[in-house]
Formats: structure tokens, C-alpha cells, sequence
């Protein structure tokens, strides 16, 4: 076996541990002899302090030799084992619930001496303990510091500690891998003697270079992977595609606006990419409104042009319409565009796919389910993706393949992602960052309004409706379940229906598909003018009348969401607000969001300020993305380890280009499987 293989491999293998016990880890998440040792000690239990019986504390944990004196087994059920004891000081009893005479007999011969550790405690005159877990005629083994970690029925404190103890005596001796530059920053402490140190009681929470080290080790692991995954893409040739700048000129002359020197840019290396003969893999990342689709279109009209066919994946079919609008407005007709959606009908989704096939169709837009299905090209050259902030690299990866070699695949996403974090979740792409938003973009005014306020607003509604422009009302969920979430946005919905009768629209996790569609529609339309919703409006959509959001509950939003939210507006060339609104006076927390919110509409600005607030974890989702996850780092807190890292991987790519070095490190910290698909 190979040093870490025994580290990867199954709890099983370990001293002592039968199926029982396996499988009440394996129900903590716990499979391999690695995962058990990234789950952490919490806290300490001192068994050490060694007292006689009166000079016993109740209510602490301490530890007494007594002679076993009498049982005392009551033949009716329910009522608990005892057994007393004592030494030349005084009685104790130990009493047990639900135990056996035959295992008590056992671990408490009559008339033997043994050592005894648990909580005190004092009833009728007695001293007691309770279900005692530490029993042994061996005082040694009784009178020490335990460590305690999180525990599961049938897993016992004294089990769990000789497990760990088991392996922590058998982590092998593994070849260094970090670089003396490195290691001399964490003071040349080892991996393995860096495990053991965060093992030792002694260092429960606390930090020194034995943490810092496996904290390096984590990121630098997941940048390592990213950048694999990415080599591997780059390693794949493809045909280079042909076009210069003729479409380009032909659309500019189509818009009523100049790109922004951020779009340009974004373009450029697009197009540069585009024409190598390396595949692009590329992630077009910019704030709400900054102007990805033009991008992205600018890109297929000219992979179109060299003669391959473009696939462009939306996430709402609302947006695949919008894009696919825009596309036929902006390309010359003789360029065959086709949408295709949950809605289109047997017979023409049939046609489409033979043109597909027979290279007639150049550009197909739809929502994302257009990647799972059996879809086949002809000829496919890029595929785009909208809004897709939360595919995982490995996801990603398989999104790759499946377009074939010749495919190039463009990213977009509008969650700005804080510097740390760009190399851990996009670290296998290139990327493209537009930063500024167009020049004509009004500033979002940001106001907070206590609830009691509200006459306030329907009075400034009031007017804005008489000069044509429309409302979002957003309603966030109070609870997880959907029932109470509804309430409260239908309770609003209802007092705003008396006021401003069918001109108010409602849209909620219970509508279906077509339901909401209708409705959403009815908005772009103009038909009602205020719209109230309650999870985050459709990401990305167009809806440049509209020029009020109003947030209730704001304080339920975070950072990030509320910019998100605030997005929604501003994008035509009226004046815009957004009214955040609270139930009572303000939290700290809140009076700070609203500070930043107000200050900035810089997206990456407020992503930062949002980590800084609710670590990282909770950023916009990536916990419940199923995104990497870290066990040690953070990237809030361990911000000079991202760096260090960064500057690191940028070197090693430069001097070691398999990576033999590391070998170990990724086959132990590649927790998705990433490698072995790499292979
Ligand atoms: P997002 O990046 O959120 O996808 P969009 O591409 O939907 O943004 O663009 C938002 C709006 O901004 C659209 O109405 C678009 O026509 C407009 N827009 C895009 N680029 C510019 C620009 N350079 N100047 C002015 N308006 C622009
Ligand atoms: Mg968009």
C-alpha cells in the first residue's frame, strides 16, 4: 500500500473497528480513514483530577478509585441498576439506566477496586453518577485529558478517543511537498506532525503554524486541481475559427450606444481565444447590467460567420426569448435562428433539430435544458452559458466535453466573487471581467423605511404609476417552508390589490411555469404596474420601465442579495429607487448594509463587504451549491494564505508542469473525484 492509501482508505481498515461502528461513521459523512481525521476535536474533558469521596464537587467531572460494595437490582422495570460503593472517606452509588446485571457484574466485580470518572452528582444523601462511561481497574488509562469530538448514538466518547488515538499513531511519514520557501513560513512543521498537533487536546482552538500549514495545504490543493482541469482543456486542439471584424462593424451600426472600454476588452480576448486553435474555456463575469449579452452575441454572430453553430443556454425561458429578440434584430436575416423551449410544440422542435443536424440552423437559444438533451449539431463551435454562477468545476468540465473539441465554451455570471475566492471557484477557466457599467446608468437611489412608513410609500408609488413606471415589490421567504412565504407576500398583494385594483401582479413558488411566464409577461407589457414576488425576480431579465424595487423585511436579505435585487432597476435612463424597508429599528448588522449599499454599486466592492459580514459560506449559496467546500480555510479570515497560495501555484505551473511533486497532496484533498475523471 502506498503511504496515503491507507489514509484513503475505508474506516474499516482500522484497528478495532467492525461493521457496527463503521457504520455509525459512515452516518456522520465519515467513510475513509482521511475524512476521520478532518473531523475536529471540540473541546477537552480532564479526567485527571484525582479526589477522595468527600472531597467531591457536585456537579464537575472528576475521577475516584472505590471498592464495589453491594448490588442493589430492582426486578421492576424501569427503575435503574444500582451498585454502591465506597472508599475509607465515604458512599457513592453508581446508578445505571438501561444496562444489563450481566455487564455490570462485569465491569464492577463485588469486592474489586477500580477507578471511576463522571459527572457528580448528589441525591437522598448520596453521592452519584450517573451511566458512568469511564470504568477500569487501570487507573492510567481513566486519569487523563480526553478529547471530546461530535458524537453519535453508539458512538461513545472512550470508543471515539481510542479510534483516533489508533490512527493518529498510524498517519504514515509522507514525502514532503511544499517547497523550503514555503515551509520555512510554518516553521518547518511536517503534515503529519501538523495533524497531530490539531488533534492535541492541548491545542483545541487554538492557531500556531501546524494550522496555518494545513490550511495552505487545502488551497493550494484546490488551486493545484483547478489549474489540472484547465491544463487539460488547453491541451485540446481545435480548428481555429476564421472571421475579422465585419459583423462587428455591422451590429455596432445596429446599436444606439458605444461599448464600454470593459465590453471591448472582454471581446478582444474572446476573440483571441476564438481564433487560436487552443479550445476556449473562458468565464465572462460582470455585474447586473454591465452589458454581458451584447458581448456574447458580438462573439456567436462572428463564430457564426466562420461557419459553425452557436448554442446559447439562458436560464428562464422569458430570457431565452429576450435573447432570442435581440439576436434577430441584431443579425442579418439570412443568419437562422431558432428557440427552443418547454413550450415549443412536437412538430416544430422536431424540425429543429433535423435543421440542427443538416448545419441549416446557425444559432440555437433556449434554457438550460438544452444540455441535457439529446440535441445533436452539426457542427457546434461555442456554447454559451447565462447566469450559471453555480456549476461546480466538475460540472464544467463535463460541459466541456460534451461540446466536442472543436466547441469553445463563454461562461457568464453576474455574482461578483471576491478576489480570494475567483481562483477557488473559477480557477480552471480563463476570465473576463467587466467592471464598469455603461456610462448612461443612473445612480439607484437607496432609502430604508420602517414598516410604519408605509402610507409614505404608497403615496410616492402613487405618483411614479402616474408617470408610467412600474414597481417590483419583493416579499422575502420569513420561514423555509413555503406556506408562511406565501402568506406574506399574498397578505401584501391583497392590500395593495385594494388600492391599486388589477393593476398589481403576484408571483410565487407555487405558480407553475406558464403561470408565471403569464405574469412576468403581462409586466414586460405593461399591463400591470406593480409586481409582487417573493424569492429573488427572475435573474437577469430585462425590464428597463421598471424603476422602483421596494424590499421588505431588507434585514432578511444579505449584502449581496440586496444588490442583486437593487439590479432589477436602473437599467433605462429614468431615475431609479430602491426602498428598503424594516419592521423595527435598524440591528447594526443592517445599518451597516445599508451604509455600503448606499456608498457603492460597485458589485466586487460589495461581494468583499458581504464576506466580511457573513463569511463566505453564505455568499449568494455557494454552501448549498454543493461548491468546494473548505474544512479549514476561510477565505475571509486565511485571506494572506489565498494570496500566498496564488503567488505559489503561479510559480509551481511555471516549474513543474506534471505536478509530480504533489501527487499526494491532490489524491488526499481531491474530495470530488476530479482526478480520476481527469484521467
Ligand atoms: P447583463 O450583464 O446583466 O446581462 P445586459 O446585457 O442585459 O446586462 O445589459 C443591460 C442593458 O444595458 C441592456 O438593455 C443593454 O442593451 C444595455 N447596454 C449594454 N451595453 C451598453 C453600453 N455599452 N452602453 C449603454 N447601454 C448598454
Ligand atoms: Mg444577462
Amino acid at each position: 500500500m502506498n503511504s496515503y492509501e491507507y489514509l484513503l482508505s475505508d474506516i474499516n481498515n482500522i484497528k478495532g473497528i467492525g461493521t457496527k461502528t463503521s457504520k455509525l461513521f459512515k452516518k456522520k459523512n465519515i467513510n475513509t480513514i482521511f475524512d476521520l481525521l478532518w473531523s475536529l476535536p471540540r473541546d477537552t474533558i480532564d479526567r485527571t483530577n484525582l479526589v477522595k469521596i468527600n472531597e467531591l464537587q457536585i456537579g464537575k467531572i472528576q475521577t475516584i478509585t472505590i471498592n464495589v460494595r453491594k448490588y442493589n437490582f430492582p426486578r421492576i422495570r424501569n427503575l435503574p441498576n444500582r451498585v454502591l460503593c465506597d472508599d475509607d472517606t465515604g458512599k457513592l452509588e453508581c446508578v445505571f439506566f438501561n444496562s444489563y446485571e450481566g455487564y455490570i457484574k462485569k465491569i464492577l466485580p463485588l469486592g474489586s477496586l477500580v477507578t471511576i470518572s463522571g459527572k457528580i452528582n448528589y441525591y437522598k444523601n448520596k453521592y452519584q453518577i450517573t451511566n458512568p462511561t469511564h470504568i477500569s481497574s487501570d487507573i492510567n488509562s481513566i486519569k487523563k485529558i480526553f478529547t471530546s469530538y461530535s458524537l453519535t448514538e453508539g458512538l461513545t466518547e472512550k470508543k471515539y478517543n481510542r479510534i483516533i488515538d489508533e490512527v493518529l499513531k498510524n498517519i504514515p511519514d509522507l514525502d514532503e511537498w511544499l517547497s523550503d520557501e514555503i515551509l520555512k513560513k510554518f516553521n518547518y512543521i511536517s503534515w503529519k506532525k501538523s495533524l497531530l498537533e490539531l488533534h492535541n487536546p492541548k491545542n483545541i482552538k487554538k492557531k500556531g503554524d501546524f494550522l496555518s500549514r494545513l490550511i495552505f495545504d487545502e488551497i493550494l490543493s484546490t488551486f493545484l486541481i483547478n489549474s489540472k482541469v484547465q491544463k487539460n482543456i488547453k491541451k485540446i486542439k481545435k480548428k481555429n475559427k476564421k472571421f475579422g471584424n465585419k459583423e462587428f462593424i455591422k451590429i455596432k451600426k445596429k446599436i444606439d450606444f458605444d461599448l464600454t472600454k470593459d465590453q471591448l476588452n472582454a471581446l478582444d480576448q474572446i476573440n483571441n481565444d476564438l481564433k487560436s486553435n487552443q479550445k476556449m474555456f473562458r468565464l465572462l463575469q460582470g455585474d447586473v447590467g454591465s452589458g454581458k449579452t451584447i458581448v456574447s452575441l458580438i462573439s456567436s454572430i462572428n463564430v457564426i460567420s466562420s461557419g459553425f453553430q452557436v448554442c446559447f443556454m439562458a436560464p428562464t425561458e422569458i430570457l431565452a426569448r429576450q435573447h432570442y429578440n435581440l439576436a434577430r434584430k441584431l443579425f442579418d436575416k439570412n443568419v437562422n435562428i431558432k428557440l427552443l423551449t418547454g413550450k415549443t410544440d412536437y412538430k416544430d422542435r422536431k424540425k429543429i433539430l433535423v435543421d440542427l443536424n443538416n448545419n441549416k440552423t446557425n444559432l440555437l437559444i433556449g434554457t438550460h435544458s438544452l444540455f441535457q438533451e439529446k440535441i445533436k449539431y452539426n457542427n457546434l463551435g461555442l456554447i454559451i452559458i447565462d447566469e450559471q454562477h453555480k456549476f461546480g468545476v466538475k460540472q464544467r468540465k463535463k460541459l466541456s466535453d460534451k461540446g466536442g473539441n472543436n466547441c469553445d465554451v463563454l461562461v457568464m455570471s453576474a455574482t461578483p466573487i471576491p478576489r480570494t475566492m475567483i481562483m477557488t471557484v473559477f480557477g480552471d477557466m480563463d476570465i473576463s471581467i467587466i467592471r464598469t457599467k455603461p456610462k448612461n446608468r443612473k445612480e439607484i437611489k437607496t432609502y430604508s423605511k420602517l414598516d410604519s412608513k408605509i402610507e409614505e410609500i404608497i403615496k410616492f408609488i402613487k405618483k411614479q404609476i402616474s408617470e408610467k413606471n412600474q414597481v417590483f415589490w419583493v416579499c422575502p421567504l420569513i420561514e423555509e417552508s413555503k406556506k408562511i412565504d406565501h402568506q406574506s407576500s399574498v397578505k401584501r398583494y391583497e392590500s395593495l390589490k385594494k388600492i391599486f385594483k388589477d393593476k398589481v401582479g403576484i408571483l410565487h413558488g407555487a405558480l407553475n411555469k406558464d403561470e408565471k411566464n403569464k405574469i412576468l409577461l403581462n409586466f414586460l407589457h405593461k399591463k400591470i404596474d406593480i409586481l409582487v414576488s417573493t424569492t429573488v425576480i427572475e435573474v437577469g431579465i430585462d425590464f428597463p420601465n421598471a424603476n422602483i424595487i421596494i424590499i421588505e423585511n431588507a434585514n432578511k436579505f444579505g449584502l449581496s442579495q440586496l444588490h442583486q435585487l437593487r439590479g432589477r432597476v436602473g437599467r433605462g435612463d429614468k431615475e431609479s429607487y430602491c426602498i428598503l424597508m424594516f419592521k423595527s429599528n435598524l440591528s447594526e448588522n443592517a445599518k451597516k448594509r445599508i451604509t455600503i449599499l448606499k456608498k457603492t454599486t460597485d458589485g466586487f466592492v460589495i461581494s468583499e463587504e458581504d464576506m466580511k459580514i457573513r463569511g463566505y459560506g453564505d455568499l449568494l449559496g455557494f454552501k448549498q451549491s454543493g461548491l468546494q467546500s473548505f474544512r479549514l480555510a476561510d477565505p475571509v479570515l486565511n485571506e494572506d494564505l489565498f494570496i500566498l497560495a496564488e503567488k505559489e501555484l503561479k510559480k509551481i505551473e511555471k516549474e513543474d508542469q506534471k505536478l509530480s511533486k504533489y501527487k499526494t497532496l491532490l489524491k488526499l484533498y481531491d474530495r470530488a473525484d476530479i482526478l480520476n475523471d481527469l484521467a
